[in-house]
């Protein structure tokens, strides 16, 4: 069976390794010729929107799915006319643009912080009225990893980003004085069967995950569900296929979306060696029809990205339990070329292991600050 991945990065990638195991076979589509993909699998190389080569990609293919979630919606729905496409097309259509993904949250009674459309630059002062200021700034299609987004504290800040402003639709988000950030993976398969791994703690800088550590730590039971609660009504209305990754602010006790990814997440990346099932292969049994595995975690994880560089191999894995995932792209700044999982059996030997990792890591961008604070009374 040859499943269709659009998207070759390394969501494509790890998404294929652990589809060999069930004897599956992979064809991606990449606009790039250097996509990770083609290291282990089939690749074709052309642009989401070329009709003709998306016609010869489907063919026989069992089903199509993807790992990039700015696939234009009119090649999902093309596709979806040949062979099944899961998550279904509407699924990218909601997660697309920040308003419509904020207006289907309040439609479905999930908590955000509030928001104001900025159809265009005259129509921020008014937002910013209405909201008043800290607020984030936001363009409503296409920015990831803290890209196209303006932190407005004073007026001034609002009187740069007008000249700057690119002239495309935003959005005008309160800002929230967040106690941290976590984040939901949840599946739901095409028999109709859901589960959710546990909450995650992410630690991003200058708007990039850096560190996530699962399942949360200090993880109450009542923000579990609320965080459950919320991606079911997410996945059954759009009566959606496939793993779903939903971000939120913990703020007061509460639980705000932020946003959401309708595929496989950096912030379940630790599921491979953490949990009993990892998000990649609950991702391909659930787009096949076949029963979920077990979201349960095999421990306490750490998962660590590595951007821009790569430190010595052999200096990682000297730590016990420590995992190294490359994912065979040339260093550039601010680029996720890997990432790093740590796995013990509380979290205060994982705080160990994780002081016990290279110098490198011990920078602040990694955020180990975090993670570091249970281990106190071991180390001392
Ligand atoms: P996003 O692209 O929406 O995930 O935003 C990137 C990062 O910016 C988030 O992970 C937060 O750390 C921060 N951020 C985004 N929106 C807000 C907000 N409304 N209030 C406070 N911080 C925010």
């Amino acid at each position: 069976m040859t499943i269709g991945i659009l998207g070759g990065g390394q969501l494509g990638y790890m998404l294929a390794l652990a589809g060999y195991p069930l004897g599956l076979r992979f064809r991606f589509l990449d606009p790039s010729p250097e996509a990770p993909v083609g290291r282990i699998a089939q690749r074709v190389t052309a642009d989401f929107d070329d009709l003709a080569a998306l016609e010869k990609f489907a063919a026989g293919l069992e089903l199509v799915t993807y790992e990039f979630e700015n696939v234009p919606v009119d090649a999902a729905k093309f596709l979806a006319e040949r062979v099944p496409v899961y998550p279904p097309p509407a699924a990218l259509e909601a997660a697309q643009d920040r308003l419509n993904e904020k207006r289907l949250f309040q439609k479905l009674g999930i908590a955000t912080t509030e928001f104001v459309s900025v159809p265009k630059t005259s129509a921020l002062d008014p937002a910013v009225k209405e909201l008043g200021l800290p607020a984030v700034l936001k363009t409503c299609r296409l920015g990831y990893d803290g890209k196209g987004q303006w932190l407005l504290r004073t007026s001034e800040d609002v009187t740069k980003a007008k000249s700057e402003l690119p002239a495309v639709p935003l959005i005008l988000e309160r800002f929230v004085p967040f106690t941290r950030e976590l984040s939901v993976i949840a599946v739901r398969s095409r028999a109709g069967e859901i589960a959710f791994y546990p909450l995650v703690e992410n630690h991003h800088r200058g708007g990039i995950l850096r560190l996530s550590l699962a399942p949360a730590p200090r993880l109450d039971p009542g923000t579990q569900r609320a965080a459950e609660h919320a991606a079911r009504r997410v996945l059954e209305s759009l009566d959606y296929v496939g793993v779903l990754a939903i971000e939120f602010f913990e703020c007061q006790g509460r639980l705000l979306a932020n946003e959401m990814a309708p595929r496989v997440h950096n912030s379940g990346h630790w599921t491979i060696e953490g949990a009993i099932t990892s998000q990649f292969e609950n991702h391909l049994r659930a787009v096949q029809g076949l029963p979920l595995g077990s979201t349960g975690p095999t421990g306490h994880s750490a998962m660590l990205n590595l951007i821009g560089e790569i430190p010595e191999s052999a200096e990682i894995l000297a730590v016990p339990d420590a995992h190294l995932h490359l994912y065979g792209k040339s260093p550039r700044p601010g680029r996720k070329l890997g990432h790093v999982t740590l796995r013990a059996a509380s979290p205060e030997r994982l705080a160990l292991r994780l002081s016990e990792l290279p110098a490198f890591f011990h920078r602040p961008e990694f955020c180990l600050d975090a993670a570091l604070a249970p281990s106190a009374s071991l180390r001392s």
